[in-house]
């Protein structure tokens, strides 16, 4: 099974699929499936007799959960036909609409040839979502084709999940689908809803639900087009290392010295970025160390990280953090506790560092160098401090 989310960002769609696919009895048959397609749509018009000119063209998405045979079929025919259209008038746009009927039309083709050889038990089926910039509805859309059998008989339909404001549309396995939408719509701690495309990897790496797995594959819709993205993320055999994926294939190289790909998403590089906290902080990655310990380290990278750049550190959620030991002329994110009204020093920060860089409605949580006791403070009540007491 597959688990596919799509849902509205502020420049457009984005949609996530898993790249597990799976035999009919739930063991993994391959890790390697890709889930998610670019369909491109082409329209030639008749400029005189004879002659097809002023194409128009641009690119929708596709991602599929069901049967990968059947799915596969449908692409392969359905993004034929849709490389292929032709009008005599000018000006006449193919819709996403049109498209998705298009693909509903083969879909329909496909599974029914493939079934009527098959008895009811072994019949296949499978639902996908077309999604991307409408140039005629001049807005994003999601189609989503799906099988209907009424009076034994089967057909396809289209079912539009038009988006007016925020959007979130899931297809494939059930128990996925709740579990992502749970965790999608719960806010932590600080109130704020986590990023969906981080559920959506929290959700395939849960190695308790076994039908869905592999690799995350993104793709973003625009207005400009729909494309897949790589993701940038930590190298699973070696993660002291950063390496360009698509749906697990190793892509960082390119190829006859081409490379693959003009942008690329970062997903996965906390694990990397936790390694090389740990590093510099002088602790050994692979040694077991508390999640606060971590957690400060990570912090602290990330004010390296950002000092001097034009980039800020975002917290948003509440995060508890081990308690620095401050050193004489050290420099330090610090907040005033508020049992003994003293600065108290949170982490350490590169000389000069800008307070105002680190944002987000989040807080962080330490212990009180002066009174021991807890200290909860968000990024507006920081204020920089070199330390000048002796510390032992
Ligand atoms: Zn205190």
């Amino acid at each position: 099974m597959t688990l596919i989310a799509c849902w509205s960002e502020p420049a457009g769609l984005k949609c996530a699929s898993d790249s597990r696919l799976t035999r009919n009895d739930e063991s993994v048959l391959t890790e390697a499936g890709g889930k998610l397609f670019t369909i491109p749509v082409k329209c030639k018009y008749l400029v005189e007799e004879g002659k097809w000119g002023n194409d128009f063209s641009y690119t929708l998405g596709f991602a599929f959960a069901g049967s990968t045979l059947l799915a596969n079929n449908t692409h392969a025919l359905a993004s034929t036909l849709t490389q292929q259209l032709t009008s005599k008038e000018t000006g006449d746009v193919p819709s996403a609409k049109t498209v998705a009927n298009i693909y509903c039309f083969v879909a329909e083709y496909v599974i029914k040839d493939r079934n009527m050889r098959e008895h009811t038990a072994g019949r296949l089926y499978f639902e996908a979502l077309i999604f991307g910039y409408c140039p005629v509805e001049k807005t994003f859309v999601c189609h989503c084709i799906k099988h209907e059998i009424t009076d034994n008989s089967f057909s396809m339909k289209v079912e539009s999940w038009h988006e007016k404001g925020p959007f979130m549309g899931t297809i494939g396995d059930s128990s996925a689908r709740a579990n992502f939408i749970t965790k999608v719509y719960r806010k932590n701690a600080a109130g704020n809803h986590p990023d969906p495309l981080h559920t959506f990897r929290d959700v395939i790496e849960d190695e308790n639900i076994s039908t869905v797995g592999g690799a995350v594959q993104v793709a973003i819709s625009e207005k400009d087009g729909t494309s897949i993205y790589p993701l940038l993320t930590a190298d699973e055999k070696n993660p002291d290392s950063i390496i360009l994926s698509l749906a697990g294939l190793d892509v960082t190289y390119g190829m006859d010295g081409f490379a693959f790909f003009m942008k690329s998403i970062e997903l996965g590089l906390e694990k990397f970025m936790g390694r090389l906290a740990l590093k510099n902080k002088g602790l050994d990655p692979d040694e077991r160390v508390p999640q606060k310990t971590q957690n400060l380290a990570s912090m602290e990278e990330g004010l390296r990280q950002v000092h001097g750049t034009g980039q800020s550190l975002k917290i948003d959620d509440q995060c508890t953090i081990d308690s620095v030991k401050p050193v004489m002329a050290g420099h330090y994110v610090s907040a005033i506790c508020k049992s003994c009204k003293k600065t108290t020093p949170l982490m350490l920060a590169p000389r000069g560092f800008d307070k105002s860089k680190i944002r987000g409605n989040g807080s962080l949580i330490s212990i009180c160098w002066h009174c021991k006791l807890p200290v909860c403070a968000s990024p507006g009540s920081y204020e920089m401090q070199t330390w000048n007491l002796p510390t032992l």
